[in-house]
């Protein structure tokens, strides 16, 4: 039993090989181009990190010395922007484990919440407990910026959750064998334990940082003062200054910790309403080719007006509901079409229109959603 085991845990291991051989970073890259719009320079960076990692999981033992050293990746962008949808989307093509943790949950161990160590657990149920396949997946931590700051903690005594977590962290992200509860949850002591050596786990972070622009404002203009300061100097300066974040930025944010790490970091754009309109089409599980989709299984065509598209855009963009709340409204207007329609046999094809959508999208709905989200 043990030799068979050990031929299925080698053979999921070949498969990740042959996979990082024949992929390249271009078409990494191309990849994502399917699922995900925009965010170029955010692809570009995620397509090479990903492509040495996996790279570095295969590297020959050879006698130069040259160790190809663990980089995660931390991203930084406004909630909505894709930064999960990213994660998950590599993970699909790699065909590794995956899963996604909320930081937010994370305590030090001995206070209410959540060890550090459970992160991997999740990791462990998605693969059936695969120990080695665990060891070559992705977890993508989310809000990791809400772990840092000192000053937003409400205990003054206790640092619940803010360096004893990071500190944690950092043990799993720079790569340790740790012991992981299988159920998730906090440790307890006669709970058994699992051996998980996180050295080639690929740590993906995302956090929003608000607020970061200012620390990047301060950073780049002490250090341009006197030349080419205009170019940080723009009134847009707001969204533009997130392309110079850089480790250093992270660290005086209060992530010290996280900041440490060997991450690379990388940026996300807010998305315009022209890359608001191209998600609702273009992607490949596009939202409206999704609806497309369930109303062809009825053999009904589902169309929609330029102008209703770029209606659902404006209502998006005028809540600020961003990318998530385009998939909010669009149910909101499709709910009665997709009541009635089954039942109407005659029916071969259906247009939202501008009024249709106008009508459906009541005031009410809106307020709804923007609560709501
Ligand atoms: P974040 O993790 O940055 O908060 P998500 O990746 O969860 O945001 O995005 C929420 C949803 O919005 C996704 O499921 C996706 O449908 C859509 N979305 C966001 N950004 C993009 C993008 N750049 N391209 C395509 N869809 C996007």
């Amino acid at each position: 039993m043990t030799i068979i085991r050990e031929e299925q845990q080698g053979g999921k291991g070949k498969q990740i090989t042959d996979l990082s051989k024949n992929i390249k970073p271009q078409q990494i890259k191309k990849h994502l181009d399917q699922y995900v719009i925009g965010q170029d320079a955010a692809k570009k960076v995620i397509a090479v990190a990903v492509y040495n990692h996996y790279k570095r999981l295969n590297q020959p033992i050879h006698n130069d010395d040259i160790e190809i050293e663990k980089s995660n990746i931390l991203l930084v962008g406004h909630t909505g922007t894709g930064k999960t949808l990213i994660a998950r989307t590599i993970a699909r093509l790699l065909n590794v484990p995956f899963t996604i943790v909320d930081a937010t949950v994370l305590t030090e161990a001995g206070y209410v919440g959540e060890d550090v160590e459970s992160i991997l657990s999740r990791l462990l149920q998605v693969c059936d407990y695969n120990v080695a396949a665990a060891e070559k997946g992705i977890v993508y931590i989310d809000e990791i910026d809400k772990i840092a700051r000192k000053q937003d903690n409400p205990s003054i005594t206790r640092d619940v959750s803010g360096e004893g977590v990071q500190q944690g962290l950092l043990k799993l992200l720079e790569g340790s064998e740790v012991l992981v509860p299988p159920q998730g949850g906090r440790k307890h002591p006669d709970q058994k334990m699992v051996k998980i050596n996180t050295h080639n786990i690929l740590f993906i972070c995302g956090g929003a940082f608000d607020g970061l622009e200012k620390v990047i404002a301060k950073r780049v203009r002490t250090n341009v003062m006197g030349f080419n300061s205009d170019n940080v100097g723009g009134h847009n300066e707001k969204e533009s200054l997130l392309r110079y974040v850089s480790p250093q930025d992270i660290k005086s944010f209060g992530n010290t910790r996280i900041g440490r790490t060997r991450a690379l970091v990388t940026y996300l754009e807010p998305l315009s309403p022209q890359a608001l309109r191209a998600i609702l089409t273009e992607p490949k599980n596009a939202i409206i080719k999704q609806y497309q989709k369930l109303l062809a299984m009825e053999n009904i065509d589902l169309l929609f007006t330029d102008e209703a598209l770029d209606f659902i855009v404006e209502k998006a963009t005028e809540f600020k509901l961003g990318a998530r709340g385009l998939r909010s409204i669009c149910e909101a207007i499709m709910t009665d079409a997709m009541f009635d329609l089954p039942s109407q046999n005659d029916i071969t094809q259906f247009t939202v229109t501008l009024e249709y959508a106008q009508e459906k999208l009541s005031k009410d709905q809106i307020q709804a959603l923007k609560i709501a989200s």
